[in-house]
């Protein structure tokens, strides 16, 4: 088990936190969505309150390596002396445009006991991704203790995740135990039964994630949507028209019908259009797919039988919308699930960023049990990976 943040004494010294602030931005570049901000608060006050002096380290997009002047962390200040502001952490929040050096260090020195400082974009030192020891080095001399809480980004082995929480004391901040927690917790002893609902795009990591989930956690059902479905729709011999499928996974969607057909739940009918632009939109059979067709939602009866399987469950686990739920057409069958999971009994756990901000567009995060911040940490998790994010944290 890795060491907690209340396990490491951090009373007036300077610690180094990741965290994950990459959050989604306007056109203005203005933050449009702070819940991953929010939610290291628990950490940030803690910190506050010890006296500590924290340097905060995160990634904003994606500037492959280059400084992007829309892209520095300067436009995260404000939104987090906001949310300070609004839960009565009366402390300072500065940032400084650099990642290490002189700079850095001088500010370092100025900061107030119980105060903030955000270190520049990670990932506009091309360091970074590559985990150089160099980097990570650079930030060791800046720091007595290192805390991960950024489990959104614990999936990845990068100089500001791993390489540096083996050069300094390290420790896990508290959202990020509450998400390795929840999310382990689900898969190794959830309420039973276990359903999963799974949809979205990527058969390559889907398939690990239907094989750990049937084959190792034991759940009870699967109950399958979004463009992964269609993959399965070609293994069962439907015609799939237009639609977005993954011929290289058809086999071993068969292999995995054939084995688990009493664990797997397929759409019955699905909503269908032109393109994904279109306004018109019809619900077919899946036998009855037209051929100038794509799907792009799943059908009413199959919410149904969903909705009738998931009555049943202990613990619900989703990942991946049933649709392209971005446009409204191709809304209501993410939206039914979602609400079927607000109203169930169930803990409801969700992971994923698009299901993520799917739940957040139907605005019903508050009524599920865990909404992961985590997008690929938690498919890491779910497929059955460790993270090595959570390999790098120094052993109670
Ligand atoms: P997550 O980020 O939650 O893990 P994914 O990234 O795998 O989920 O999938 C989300 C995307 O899948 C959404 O952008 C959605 O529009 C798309 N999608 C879902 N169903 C379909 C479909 N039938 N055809 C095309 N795209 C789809
Ligand atoms: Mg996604």
């Amino acid at each position: 088990m890795w060491k907690s943040l209340k396990d490491l004494d951090v009373s007036q010294k300077t610690v180094l936190v990741r965290v994950d602030f990459n959050v989604p931005l306007d056109d203005q570049g203005h933050v449009t969505n702070v819940k991953r901000i929010r939610e290291t608060l628990p950490t940030l006050r803690y910190l506050h309150e010890q006296g500590a002096r924290t340097l905060l380290l995160t990634h904003l997009g994606r500037p492959n390596g280059e400084v992007v002047s829309d892209l520095t962390t300067d436009r995260l200040v404000k939104p987090l002396s906001e949310l300070f502001a609004q839960e009565g952490i009366e402390a300072t929040v500065d940032s400084v445009a650099a990642l290490s050096g002189e700079e850095v260090q001088a500010r370092v020195t100025e900061l107030p006991e119980g105060g903030f400082l955000l270190l520049e974009n990670t990932r506009f030192d091309v360091r970074e991704k590559k985990n150089d020891p160099s980097l990570a080095q650079e930030w060791a001399q800046l720091a007595d203790v290192y805390v991960n809480d950024g489990f959104a980004v614990s999936h990845r082995d990068h100089a500001s995740v791993t390489g540096i929480a083996k050069l300094l004391p390290s420790a896990a901040g508290f959202s990020f135990e509450t998400e390795v927690k929840t999310l382990t917790e689900a898969i190794l002893s959830p309420r039973r039964p276990l359903h999963v609902v799974m949809g979205g795009v990527k058969m390559e990591t889907r398939i690990p994630m239907i094989e750990n989930f049937l084959e190792n956690v034991g759940a009870e059902m699967i109950l399958l949507g979004g463009a992964m479905a269609n993959t399965f729709f070609v293994a069962q011999g439907h015609a799939v028209g237009i639609s977005l499928y993954e011929q290289e996974y058809v086999s071993i969607a068969s292999t995995l019908l054939e084995r688990h057909a009493d664990r797997l739940v397929l759409p019955v009918d699905v909503v269908v259009a032109d393109a994904i632009e279109s306004d018109q939109t019809e619900v077919v059979s899946v036998d009855a797919i037209p051929s100038s067709k794509m799907v792009l939602d799943i059908g009413p009866r199959t919410l149904q039988a969903f909705a009738g399987v998931l009555s049943g469950a202990g613990t619900i686990i989703w990942n991946g919308p049933m649709g392209v739920f971005e446009r409204d057409p191709f809304l209501a069958g993410t939206k039914g699930v979602a609400e079927v999971l607000a109203g169930a009994s169930a803990d409801t756990i969700i992971g994923g960023g698009d299901t993520a901000a799917a739940v957040e567009r139907v605005t019903l995060t508050d009524k599920m049990t865990f909404v992961s911040t985590g997008g690929g940490a938690s498919l890491a998790l779910f497929e059955g990976k460790s993270l090595p994010g959570i390999e790098a944290l120094d052993e109670v």
